[in-house]
């Protein structure tokens, strides 16, 4: 029997439980390629699957972890040989198929994205899930015909993942960023991302009026609900919001107005079933578009023996920038 670590989530009579455990190689999952998982992240998604908090696990025993960068051990599959270097980003990968947190990962090679050749395993994990969706959204906002010219651009759940290398990405492509944050005290941190007005989370968390005074020629939204909300009523006419996620809620308490009576896009962004070419592109734009520097100074690594502390602390809000996770 060959069995190596990984952080598994277990069903239990009260909700869910997640160990470190010994893990049998035999009881992987089916697929063409197996990845020696070198460095993996902890996105909020994940932080939900550690803590049980939203019943985002499908399958019981389940390896957590949605993001895995690592080096192909074996292949079947035509596009991948031994001793490549590959990300795989969502998929269902912790959610229905055995997932990131473990030193292997067996998977469909048709999931499988290069790892760009300037870029290490590691830094790609810092960009991880978070980053690439955060490119994701500004790549709708370009598409939308966004330019830095357009006027500035909201960020919101700033100081998070999706939000920290949203505003890295926007302020090298030129745009003026405001970052919205529940937390003043990082205001510090978001400027050294390249935001250049902080917005107290409490401006776009009251009531929502159909339309507000027209403030942003576009945002991307990490939060949800009232905020998103918000958001829409202050976008200029003939912006663009793209809205990528929950940690404020689910919910959306906003009216038709800003889209018939202002023009105002709305684009929903998801990374876990994006078809592989708007993944490949994402991956590319990283590889150009995100400040390095930037990247490690949101960056801090943990091992697996950490992770339940962090999965508690990214659902409560509390995870600056971008966690790894070294594996192996
Ligand atoms: P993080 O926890 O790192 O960031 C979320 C940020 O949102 C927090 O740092 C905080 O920012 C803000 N926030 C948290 N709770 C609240 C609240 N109750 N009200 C208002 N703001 C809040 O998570 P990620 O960046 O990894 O993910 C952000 C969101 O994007 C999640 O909902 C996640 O599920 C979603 N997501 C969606 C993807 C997709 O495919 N659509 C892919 C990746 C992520 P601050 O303190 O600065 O206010």
């Amino acid at each position: 029997m060959t069995t190596f670590k990984a952080m598994v989530v277990e069903k239990t009579d009260s909700g869910t439980r997640a160990a470190l455990a010994d893990f049998d190689e035999a009881n992987l999952m089916d697929g063409d390629v197996t990845v020696r998982v070198e460095y993996s992240c902890v996105n909020y998604k994940d932080g939900l699957a550690l803590t049980g908090k939203a019943p985002v696990v499908r399958r019981f025993p389940m390896i957590a972890g949605i993001d895995v960068a690592g080096t192909v051990e074996s292949s079947s599959h035509a596009a991948w040989k031994a001793g490549d270097k590959v990300i795989l980003n969502g998929w269902g990968l912790g959610e229905s198929h055995l997932g990131a947190y473990a030193e292997k990962a067996r998977v469909k090679g048709d999931w499988l994205v290069r790892l760009p050749s300037s870029m290490s395993a590691r830094e790609a994990m810092a960009i991880g899930t978070a980053g690439y969706t955060a490119m994701l959204s500004v790549i709708a906002l370009e598409r939308h015909g966004l330019t830095p010219a357009s006027g500035p651009i909201a960020v919101t759940g700033a100081a998070g993942g999706v939000g920290s290398v949203a505003i890295a990405l926007l302020s090298k492509l030129g745009f003026t960023v405001n970052a919205v944050t529940g937390r003043a005290a990082e205001a510090d941190y978001l400027k050294s991302l390249g935001a250049s007005e902080i917005v107290e989370r409490a401006a776009l968390t009251g009531p929502v009026k159909m339309l507000a005074k027209e403030r942003w020629a576009g945002g991307i939204d990490a939060v949800g609900s009232t905020t998103l909300a918000n958001l829409l009523s202050m976008t200029r006419y003939g912006g663009a919001v793209a809205a990528c996620g929950l940690a404020g809620g689910m919910d959306l308490p906003t009216s038709v107005a800003p889209f018939i009576l202002r023009g105002v896009c709305l684009y929903g962004i998801d990374s876990v079933m994006c078809p592989l070419p708007r993944r490949q592109e994402a991956w590319k734009r990283l590889e150009t578009d995100l400040d390095r520097p930037k990247l490690a100074a949101m960056t801090r690594e943990i091992g697996l023996n950490d992770l339940p502390d962090v999965a508690a602390a990214i659902v409560a809000g509390q995870v600056r920038g971008r966690v790894v996770v070294k594996i192996g």
